[in-house]
């Protein structure tokens, strides 16, 4: 079975596994995503998911987080991790996108990565889910579970990034980054994968070195 051959089936098999797979942050707007996304490092997006009505009842554009008072910004946030310096970095995001951008949320990766705290993960991830751009976010989900199961063999985020383009219909680039982190997360575990419920395991490198080892 070729590569693209091999993530079309995978593709197939956790579409229908996760049917309603949606990115997992709550957003009306490009603005709030790029919030909720810089928030989301290093926190769960259920906390974030509480967190972010509030806030964004009381910023809604990107001047109001501009011009925002930081010691009231990081009152909204304190309960996230690394609040301080999210406070900080999502100030001068949008003081760049006031300042550069005349307000508006960059819809380019180019544009999207000169903003502070916004590498190309986060830039992806707003482009595909906030303007409905092909586009594939690697995170720390996409990098395990495409490396495990063979589509990818590379740490670098780039380059998974690249290969999965190479391997997967620019139609799917968006589902398939969304799949992979809901996978990752609910079976696919960092720590101890469920590999005997795991619906892809047919089409898994990882899966086939457990098996062969046992026998
Ligand atoms: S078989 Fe195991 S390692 Fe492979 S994708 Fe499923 S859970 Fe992950």
């Amino acid at each position: 079975m070729t590569l693209p051959e091999k993530a079309k089936k995978v593709l197939d098999v956790l579409e229908k596994e996760y049917p309603d797979a949606r990115i997992a942050l709550n957003f009306k707007t490009p603005l709030e995503l790029l919030i909720a996304t810089i928030l989301s490092a290093q926190c769960t997006d259920e906390r974030i998911n509480k967190t972010t009505p509030a806030l964004f009842k009381r910023y809604k554009k990107a001047e109001g987080f501009a011009e925002a008072d930081l010691k009231e910004l990081e009152g909204y946030i304190s309960s996230i991790n690394f609040f301080r310096n999210k406070a900080k970095n999502i100030r001068a995001c949008c003081k760049k996108i006031v300042d550069e951008f005349e307000g508006k949320i960059p819809d380019t990766l180019e544009g999207l990565v000169t903003l502070p705290g916004v590498g190309r993960k986060t830039a992806n991830i707003i482009l595909g889910s906030a303007f409905g751009k092909d586009a594939i976010a690697v995170d720390t989900h996409v990098k395990r579970v495409s490396n495990r199961i063979g589509l990818a063999a590379s740490d670098n985020p780039d380059k998974i990034e690249q290969g999965l383009c190479k391997i997967i219909p620019r139609k799917r680039w968006v589902k398939v980054t969304i799949l992979l982190i809901l996978h990752g997360r609910n079976i696919c575990i960092a720590k101890k994968p469920k590999c005997e419920i795991c619906p892809v395991k047919r089409y898994c490198a990882y899966f086939r070195n457990i098996v062969n080892v046992k026998r």
